[in-house]
């Protein structure tokens, strides 16, 4: 052969049998088959050998079946992002005249797709209260083919009664899909508590160190593996393997990580509880939370990510200049990383409640908790002065 070809088509071996303790990274679109009469076109490549490289390598298949063992979960799609993971949610149980419902509190970009997106399809989603509980029995048509959860819910930090939502929907028939990011999938027990669908935006926890974007998509049946399957495969959602590898990564360290940001959050947030200049600290684990008593109930933990909200003699302008003077705390979307985060919402506003520009998010690192709170405390301090001069 000429070298040109010997480039392509190699005859060198190197010897099998290589174990080391990291999975290794399949690259690959092209899978080749033995004989032409093994050639498919299946996604359904745990049974089916592998056909494609759209439809996940090893790596990737690695990743699903490990966030499947560890929620329990039938089995786990993993998609380009939390919020790909929500559109496949979206669009395996609602086509066009479908109802569904979304609490208020949904994560924003969710209830975007909702208004947008879905409504075009001619699929009608209605927000509701996240403290509903059973009388979201009330809300269920004929035609509703999906109820969305978020607990807790996003920058409000709502905590949601599941068990009560999945029994008024159970008795209708309408499957629940929740959106357990925040418990990273393992604080709170989804399909122990019979949810029918959970996602994750693994971007957060499981990646865990910001330097990648995944989604994952549980079932908790193999006739949900099939419904939802058939949509994924024919959206086209591959992810890649190098992204499942970091991830792979991220979980080895996953239980350790939240161990510490959990005391961490939780010695940062009382800190601010007792801070004169806040009005209200929202953490699942402190009483001012909504919902606190279910947490209490229903989660084995808490973790990185909470708000509060600055007293009403403090103006959203002054809020302003609190979050700019922070230094620890980087300024920037999305959380679950090593590095502690400051969010503010300007236009933050609920059907009960407008925040006024008041309300901030914190997402916190793996930093020394007395550093942190020395920088707030700077912050608070210096911002003080300015309230009283
Ligand atoms: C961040 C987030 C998402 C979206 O995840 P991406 O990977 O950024 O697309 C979805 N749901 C919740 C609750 C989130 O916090």
């Amino acid at each position: 052969m000429h070298w040109r070809s010997k480039l392509l088509h190699s005859s060198s071996h190197t010897p099998e049998g290589f174990r080391s303790l990291s999975i290794p990274i399949y690259r690959g679109s092209t899978v080749v088959f033995d004989k032409a009469a093994d050639i498919i076109d299946d996604w359904r490549q745990e049974t089916h050998g592998y056909t494609y490289g759209i439809y996940g390598s090893p790596t990737v298949l690695e990743l699903g079946a490990r966030i499947a063992e560890i929620e329990g979960a039938h089995h786990c799609f993993v998609v380009p992002g939390g919020q790909a993971a929500i559109a496949l949610v979206y669009l395996t149980f609602c086509q066009a005249g479908s109802h569904g419902l979304v609490p208020y509190s949904a994560y924003g970009p969710s209830k975007e797709m909702a208004g947008g997106l879905l409504k075009g399809l001619g699929i009608e989603i209605e927000t509701y209260d996240p403290a509903i509980g059973a009388e979201i029995a009330e809300l269920i048509r004929p035609n509703t083919a999906l109820i969305w959860t978020e607990s807790p819910g996003s920058v409000t930090m709502e905590i949601q009664d599941v068990p009560a939502i999945v029994a008024a929907a159970r008795a209708h028939g309408v499957p629940v899909a929740l959106d357990n990011t925040y418990a990273a999938g393992v604080l709170f027990d989804a399909f122990k508590h019979d949810v029918n669908v959970c996602v994750q935006a693994l971007t957060k926890y499981v990646g865990g160190h910001s330097d990648l974007l995944l989604g994952s998509v549980s079932v908790s049946s193999p006739e949900l593996y099939e419904k939802v399957g058939s949509v994924w495969n024919q959206l086209g959602m591959a992810v890649s393997p190098d992204d499942a590898s970091l991830a792979l990564r991220g979980l080895q360290t996953l239980g350790i990580r939240l161990e510490r940001l959990e005391s961490s959050t939780l010695t940062v947030a009382k800190w601010l509880k007792d801070r004169p200049e806040i009005e209200t600290v929202l953490h699942p684990a402190l009483p001012d939370c909504p919902g606190h008593d279910l947490w209490k109930r229903d989660f084995s933990g808490s973790a990185s990510v909470f708000s509060f909200v600055f007293g009403p003699e403090i103006s959203a302008g002054k809020v302003l200049t609190f979050v700019d003077s922070l230094t620890l705390f980087r300024k920037g979307f999305s959380w679950g990383g090593t590095t502690s985060l400051v969010m503010v919402y300007p236009d933050m506003r609920r059907p009960n409640r407008d925040y006024e520009g008041r309300l901030v998010r914190l997402n916190i690192g793996l930093e020394e908790p007395d550093d942190l709170i020395a920088d707030l405390s700077r912050a608070l301090d210096r911002f003080g002065s300015r309230v009283e001069g």
